[in-house]
């Protein structure tokens, strides 16, 4: 039998595009969560839909683009410059990112933007439309359509509004908060209802599921069922669907050479001394600041361990043309500059950061050689990042320090060592516990996580959010 077409619709396609002349493109695959997690998934004819990441105003470069993107499986979503500074910079990493990661509306010097607040909104809303008018174009019968993330939650609601029968899912990869924090937003109502157009509704931890359906009982004032909302008869399912990683692409790295040779560098440049990493995009939710204050708190209060231990913080650069990130660099590299000042040798310093992203095999080779990992996001919706050093430690076993405001934590809790990251204390002393760990403890904690990674895979969480959306659809049809 002919395999069930999936549109996935996210805001930025698995490709990005570079214009070489009038009608030629070259294209690179970035290969994040999403798109690892789906390319193990066989049983669907799945096609991409989404923004290639760049302005293409003329009608050349639009057919030539489509037909270059056709060959990945990828469909374009033209968005012009003035759009994507409101719809993407403005409403979507403005607003809607920080809030949901519990840092609140603009205040202070940004106060400024919530004074365009509508006109983004406005924005965010015709942009949506631009994706459901391609789906919409692409859809055929039967199709399921995933939508993807906050850049999309007016998305269900067009695609409704065009064809009811569609079958409809929406996920959201970042936490959703407290409904205390989302009924701060100007178009809180707007949002949850259109999301609730969808039929399925998806989140990484029960709790974010939670917050989302007590949003919907306090602010709309509809019925919260134990599957989900119902608004005048209609339910919408809501439930958590934890994604994972592609295990196995990590554990086959290991064994490569290229990785192999990273590994006995990194050995040999750091024998006699424990390594601790971190790895993170530069963002105010990673909490980068206060590890680094935890690290140094151990440094001074453990003398001994002074020359014993080294962190590599690996920070990768994003949204650098927005002010607050520019500011976050700022501090970040005076309170490291201040540490290495104040702890490093003529020929050693205790942390070395890094600006820049690495290779997929520099980054495996760097989890398999750590001794202890820390994870101090102060939001984050899953973090992959610690399901990755994970995978990378079955011959090292090393310890996971994770933030308990990590969708990870749900699911890591078991092996890893909590922390709240605003307790630096509580960090400092963490740190302490991990190095010194016996080595029976670190193997059982190891295991555990490493089972739970190795079977919670990326495919799974696809394969189930899909066919969790076909059963919601039936009984759907069995209730009429
Ligand atoms: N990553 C990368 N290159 C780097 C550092 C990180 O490709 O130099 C990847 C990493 O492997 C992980 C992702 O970036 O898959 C980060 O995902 P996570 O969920 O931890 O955080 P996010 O950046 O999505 O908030």
């Amino acid at each position: 039998p002919p395999k069930q077409r999936l549109l996935l619709v996210a805001n930025r396609l698995p490709v990005s595009a570079v214009r070489r002349g009038e009608d030629s493109w070259a294209l690179e695959i970035s290969v994040g969560g999403l798109v690892s997690a789906l390319l193990g998934v066989n049983e669907f004819e799945a096609r991409w839909i989404g923004w290639a990441g760049v302005n293409v105003p003329d009608e050349i470069g639009q057919r030539t683009l489509t037909r270059a993107l056709a060959e990945k499986r990828c469909i374009p979503v033209f968005l012009d410059e003035e759009v994507v500074h409101q719809y993407y910079n403005g409403y979507c990493n403005n607003i809607l990112w920080p809030l949901f990661h519990y840092l609140g509306l603009p205040q202070e010097d940004r106060l400024d933007t919530t004074r365009n607040f509508q006109s983004q909104f406005d924005a965010y809303k015709k942009a949506n439309q631009m994706f459901a008018d391609v789906v919409n174009e692409h859809y055929q019968e039967g199709d399921t359509v995933w939508c993807h993330d906050y850049h999309l939650m007016f998305l269900p609601k067009c695609l409704k509004e065009y064809n009811s029968k569609m079958k409809v899912g929406w996920f959201l990869h970042t936490p959703f908060p407290s409904s205390e924090i989302h009924r701060t937003l100007p178009s809180r109502s707007e949002l949850l209802r259109s999301v609730l157009a969808a039929d399925l509704v998806g989140f990484h931890t029960y709790d974010y599921a939670r917050h989302f359906v007590s949003a919907c009982t306090r602010i709309l004032g509809l019925e919260g069922t134990p599957d989900g909302v119902e608004d005048q008869g209609k339910i919408t399912r809501v439930a958590a669907f934890p994604i994972g990683i592609d295990s196995d692409r990590f554990i086959r790295a290991l064994e490569l050479p290229q990785v192999q040779d990273h590994i006995k560098e990194l050995k040999e440049r750091f024998a006699g001394r424990k390594v601790m990493l971190g790895v993170d995009r530069l963002d105010m939710i990673k909490g980068i600041p206060q590890k680094i204050l935890a690290f140094e708190k151990f440094l001074e209060e453990n003398g001994d361990w002074r020359d014993k231990v080294v962190l590599l913080q690996i920070a990768v650069p994003t949204r650098t043309d927005v002010p607050d990130y520019q500011k976050l660099t700022c501090q970040v590299h005076e309170i490291v500059g201040r540490i290495n000042g104040r702890f490093g040798t003529l020929t050693t310093v205790p942390i070395h950061h890094l600006d820049r992203s690495l290779d997929f095999y520099a980054l495996c080779a760097l989890y398999a050689v750590t001794d202890v990992a820390l994870v101090t996001s102060l939001r984050d919706g899953m973090n992959l990042v610690s399901y990755e050093f994970v995978a990378c430690q079955d011959s090292k076993k090393g310890v996971l320090i994770l933030s308990e405001f990590a969708g990870a934590a749900q699911s890591l809790g078991a092996g890893a060592i909590l922390v709240n990251p605003w307790n630096i204390t509580e960090v400092a002393a963490s740190i302490g516990y991990a190095l010194n760990m016996p080595a029976d403890e670190r193997e059982k904690r190891h295991n555990h996580n490493f089972m739970h990674v190795t079977t919670h895979t990326s495919q799974e969480w696809a394969e189930t959010f899909v066919s969790e959306l076909n059963d919601t659809i039936v009984e759907a049809q069995l209730r009429i």
